[in-house]
């Protein structure tokens, strides 16, 4: 497992390699579908993992528009809480990097109302939603940089990476960007 600790303001930045339904996180986030339902990759590990429950609180929630954030309980996960959001459908568009940078600030913002002080992030959009990584990876990273800087009452951000290889693309990113 490879991991990397960086002190930002008061507050820790992580980077692992890992399983985002396994975090010991106040919070994990999902990278979730408008309908807030079971699916693929994150959203259908998440919602395995938390057992039928969570669907069933999803359902009322009433769905999720693209960069927005819900919050439910965690359910059968070790997290208390579950953020989902919905990041964009990658079209090349200049909508793409606001929409996700949204996605992070909505779900940092329903963490600090929420009293959360330590959440996990998946790459939200870089898998079915075909985001392409290096891109998304700085658009992920520079958002939550901003956020810890002026928000130290989120003593943890944890960014929990599938593979070897996202992960040295988020390290690349985290380098460059504290380098800048
Ligand atoms: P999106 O629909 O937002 O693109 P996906 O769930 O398809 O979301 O994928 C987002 C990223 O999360 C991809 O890099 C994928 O490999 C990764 N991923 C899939 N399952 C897990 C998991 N259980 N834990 C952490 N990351 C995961």
């Amino acid at each position: 497992m490879s991991k990397l600790k960086k002190q930002i303001g008061n507050s820790i930045l992580e980077l692992i390699t890992g399983n985002i339904v396994e975090q010991d996180t106040d919070a994990v986030v999902n990278a979730a579908n408008k309908r807030l339902a079971p699916g693929g990759g994150v959203a259908g590990a998440i919602h395995r993992a938390a057992g039928p429950g969570l669907w069933e609180e999803c359902k009322k929630l009433g769905g999720c528009e693209t960069g927005e954030a819900k919050i439910t309980s965690g359910h059968g996960l070790k997290a208390k809480y579950i953020i989902h959001t919905v990041g964009p459908v990658y079209s090349g568009s200049s909508r793409d990097p606001v929409d996700l940078k949204n996605s992070y600030l909505n779900s940092l913002k329903l963490a600090s109302e929420n009293g959360i002080k330590s959440i996990s992030f998946p790459s939200i959009s870089t898998g079915a939603f075909g985001y392409p990584t290096e891109p998304a990876s700085r658009i992920a990273l520079q958002t939550v940089i901003e956020y810890l800087k002026s928000h130290p009452e989120i003593e943890l951000v944890r960014f929990v990476l599938f593979s070897q290889e996202d992960y040295s693309i988020y390290k690349k990113a985290l380098d460059e960007i504290l380098n800048e």
